[in-house]
């Protein structure tokens, strides 16, 4: 299998792609043409555990290891999370199923993709002659820091510095990553808020100087960030999972479509439920969730994207965001792989802060996608509402998704059987979920998961519990224009 350009210019094995990150003339890397999977494996991998689906689909991209290998990376990685495996659907009310993707080690759906991006990229390495030291440099509002630290902790070959922003991230949020042990990892706060961050660290990627100052020391950097092929790959299994499951339920026939409806932000987890229709997956639509920064509701609306309004901060804060970078891959689709396009709509984008896709690229949008939007008075009376009336506790990021397909059910009047990703676990949010169900919130946060707990007989997770107990291992502060003298340091 081999890999092209969104913006035409490379294209690269699985492996180059993953140690690339991004391709050389800017664009993302996407599959040359999508691998099939027939009814009737649908049906055989009915019968398989987890691990044998994702060795499966996997195996249909990165044809430069071998099954043996791939699989033993599998195991390592989804070992790792608790006795209720790495996607387990859940049976609400009125054909909802909900997989859910928080039971790895730092309580999000990240896990499942950078509990085996290590594993993925030092093979990767090796397959193309890379022999330097891998650094993962990652800028992070909250999920993706903690999930990628965790992922490379101690992994032979790797390193991983992340920079999150001083006071942006939420106080389990910090604790998770300031703790974090393994003698290849740094953690930075950046006195500023994401986007300096950000900022920063694309600086450091495309300075030619700190290239030639790391490759001195027989390091190259490299990036944990979702635009990376081998964080979407993986991603893509457990919307085959979920319908395998469906299949064994007896919820749907073979052949039968359903709908996906996924809490949406940089568009990584919606572009691979979106892949694995295009592998054979029978799916009818995609739900595409939003908060309050509802970018991606206006141009599904609308077909015009526009980047230029006011960012809000919400209680869903890994959906915070308004340039969603994976959106490249899905327009790379629409307009027929395009890439002379698709490169002038991203140009447009950051020439402008806005662009409008043609009337056949909307038209293909909108037959696949609907998109709507939760307020945060919506997000918390769908956690009340799913608490009440099922029992049944979720995070905000879940509770948008959930009142986006409420949304879309009465005004279709389609409710066919539904997926809903649930993408963090109630207890990493564990103020906002509190709120909302109405319970007191004069206390630190780990209180507040205590209380939570005692009011709803769920367990708090032991990697919450545990983080007032554990040593600070990482204090380093800078300021945005000194990131890349506070990263030489730190290593
Ligand atoms: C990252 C994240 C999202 C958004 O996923 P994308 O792939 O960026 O669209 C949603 N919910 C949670 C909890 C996340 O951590």
């Amino acid at each position: 299998m081999k890999y092209v350009s969104t913006r035409g210019g490379q294209s690269a094995t699985g492996s180059q792609a993953i140690v690339q990150g991004l391709a050389r003339d800017g664009g993302l890397f996407v599959p040359e043409s999508f691998p099939q999977v027939c009814a009737d494996e649908l049906s055989l991998m009915a019968k398989e555990p987890y691990e044998a689906r994702a060795a499966r689909i996997l195996g249909r991209f990165l044809t430069d290891f071998t099954q043996e290998q791939l699989a033993g990376m599998v195991k390592a990685a989804y070992a790792r999370f608790d006795e209720h495996g790495v996607a387990p659907l859940k049976a609400l009310q009125g054909g909802v199923r909900v997989i859910e993707l928080y039971h790895g080690p730092t309580l999000a759906f990240k896990d499942v993709a950078l509990t085996l991006l290590p594993h993925l990229l030092t093979a990767s390495a090796k397959a193309t002659g890379e022999n330097r030291q891998v650094l993962i440099l990652v800028a992070t509002s909250g999920d993706t820091g903690k999930a990628a630290l965790s992922g490379f902790q101690d992994v032979p070959g790797t390193r991983c510095a992340v920079f999150y922003p001083q006071g942006g991230v939420s106080e389990a949020q910090r604790l998770q990553m300031v703790t974090q042990r393994g003698d290849n990892t740094r953690v930075i706060a950046v006195k500023g808020n994401f986007d300096d961050a950000q900022t920063g660290v694309k600086r450091i990627f495309a300075d030619p100087e700190a290239a030639a100052a790391f490759d001195k020391k027989g390091i190259v950097l490299s990036s944990a960030n979702s635009i990376n092929w081998g964080r979407l790959a993986p991603q893509i299994v457990y919307y085959f999972s979920a319908y395998c499951d469906m299949l064994t339920a007896g919820d749907i026939e073979p052949g039968d479509a359903i709908n996906i409806c996924v809490p949406t932000g940089n568009f990584g987890n919606i572009l691979a439920a979106y892949y694995a229709m295009r592998m054979g997956l029978p799916v009818n639509r995609f739900i595409c969730a939003s908060n309050r920064n509802n970018v991606l509701t206006d141009f599904i609306r609308t077909g015009r994207y526009d980047a230029r309004r006011e960012f809000h901060l919400t209680t869903s804060p890994s959906m915070d965001i308004l340039i969603s970078s994976n959106l490249e891959r899905m327009l790379f689709e629409l307009c027929g792989r395009d890439a002379g396009t698709v490169g002038g709509w991203m140009k447009a984008l950051k020439e402008t802060g806005a662009y409008e896709i043609d009337p056949a690229s909307r038209a293909a949008l909108t037959g696949l996608m609907y998109g709507a939007w939760a307020s945060e008075a919506d997000c918390a009376a769908e956690i009340a509402r799913a608490w009440n009336e099922e029992k049944y506790l979720i995070d905000p990021h879940t509770a948008v998704a959930m009142k986006a397909m409420r949304e879309y059910r009465a005004e279709t009047g389609d409710d066919r059987p539904c997926v809903v990703a649930s993408t963090a676990s109630p207890f990493k949010f564990g103020r906002a979920v509190s709120a909302a169900l109405g319970l007191p919130t004069d206390a630190d946060d780990f209180t507040l998961c205590d209380r939570l707990s005692k009011a709803t007989g769920w367990a708090v997770p032991l990697s919450i519990a545990e983080l007032p107990t554990l040593p600070v291992r990482h204090k380093a502060v800078c300021t945005p224009e000194d990131m890349l003298s506070a990263l030489m340091s730190a290593i």
